[in-house]
């Protein structure tokens, strides 16, 4: 199989990544700090050890400002409806994935209110403005993603950030197309970070992280036991205890040290750099079509990320996506749970179908997309 569906998830994970799941079976079984026995203390350090790990590849103040989650939906969850009251306004894009704009949307029934800003590709000057336009008195959060999912346009998060800031306004950034592959600091680029640790940090799926300093400003949406403290009938105030009751997923979790640890060695200027020649290669060869709609200028590495998205004349994405995966080449067509990011593009109606790479997507594979792709057209 030609596996162009990285946006949704990257297979395949690295062998290191296999082995340590695998490990984490055999060596790491009991229960994390629920016991004092020798297997829950070694998987208790195991996970320190993956947060210190997460900790320093984001900038952290530390180990203590990683929370492990299920995905990085449910991360930008614990964000957004940890933080906002009835009567506060929030800050977003045009080009937002539903794990942003559902929980707005829930938010909004309790008097929450939201401005989502157009972005404008190649001009951060204006995006930026866009941006500060929108802030009111009672703007408590901007929230918005890094790169767009659907057409890899990268915002201008720091200068974003740093506006926001001025305001006293905290900055939540929806990481899941971007972490592993751009970088990211906390701090400068945001304030609360939401990632999905099964795409660029190469980690099994139903893996999450969040990681912020300002537990202080965010209630908890679940509570429950955390192996500290028991004789308290009151969640822990104190980090990643306030949001992680209940088992975690140690497996994942380990997955998620063997991944951040594979990205570190391969670097993420080189996987970003590999990631975007192929996706130039591949951008380059279809434009040549003239039934091939291509929505935005070819990935860059900067402004636009390496994600490509687009439509065959006369056809209907999905339609494209299943003769394709008749060919063996697995893409996802259609709204990629993003229809504002389609809105804002015009694709509403029509979808679009994605092309996404990972560090181990190789030139022959564009050579085969394209190639399906030919017997389409
Ligand atoms: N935001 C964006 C931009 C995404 O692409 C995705 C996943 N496709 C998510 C949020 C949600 O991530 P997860 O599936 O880990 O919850």
């Amino acid at each position: 199989m030609i596996y162009f569906d990285n946006a949704a998830t990257t297979y395949p994970k690295p062998s290191a990544v296999n082995r340590a799941v695998n490990n984490a079976l055999l060596l790491y079984g009991a229960n994390p700090g629920r016991a004092g026995h020798s297997m829950s203390m070694r998987t208790a350090e195991e996970i320190y050890r993956t947060r210190s790990e997460v900790a320093d590849f984001f900038g952290a103040a530390g180990p203590e400002c990683v929370v492990f989650t299920p995905n990085c939906t449910a991360s930008l969850n614990y964000v957004m409806k940890g933080i906002l009251k009835p009567g506060d306004h929030v800050v977003t894009s045009n080009l937002e994935h539903n794990a942003v704009m559902r929980p707005l949307e829930k938010l909004a029934e309790k008097g929450i209110t939201y401005t989502a800003v157009e972005v404008t590709p190649g001009d951060n000057d204006k995006t930026v403005d866009s941006f500060r336009k929108a802030l009111k008195p009672n703007t408590a959060l901007v929230v918005c993603t890094h790169v767009s999912n659907v057409w890899g346009i990268r915002l201008p998060v720091e200068r974003i950030a740093a506006l926001a800031h001025q305001y006293g306004i905290p900055l939540c950034l929806d990481a899941a197309q971007s972490a592993g592959v751009f970088p990211i600091k906390m701090g400068e680029s945001c304030d609360y970070l939401c990632v999905a640790s099964h795409k660029g940090l190469y980690a099994p799926m139903g893996t999450g992280i969040l990681v912020t300093c300002m537990e202080k400003n965010l209630d908890t949406l679940i509570e429950g036991g955390t192996g500290t403290n028991s004789v308290s009938l009151q969640q822990p105030d104190t980090l990643p205890d306030r949001f992680e009751s209940g088992t975690v997923n140690v497996p994942g979790i380990c997955g998620i040290h063997a991944g951040i640890r594979f990205v570190k060695t391969r670097g993420i200027s080189r996987i970003l750099e590999h990631e975007t020649l192929l996706m130039q290669r591949l951008y380059r060869r279809i434009r040549q079509s003239p039934k091939i709609h291509l929505y935005t200028p070819e990935p860059d590495g900067n402004a636009l990320g390496p994600v490509v998205s687009f439509n065959v004349e006369g056809m209907d994405s999905e339609d494209v996506g299943a003769f394709l995966a008749k060919q063996g080449v697995a893409v996802r067509a259609g709204l990629h749970c993003a229809p504002c990011a389609h809105k804002t593009m015009g694709t509403l109606e029509s979808g679009a179908v994605r092309c996404c790479p990972s560090v181990f997507t190789t030139e022959n594979q564009i050579a085969g997309f394209v190639s399906a792709l030919r017997k389409i057209l």
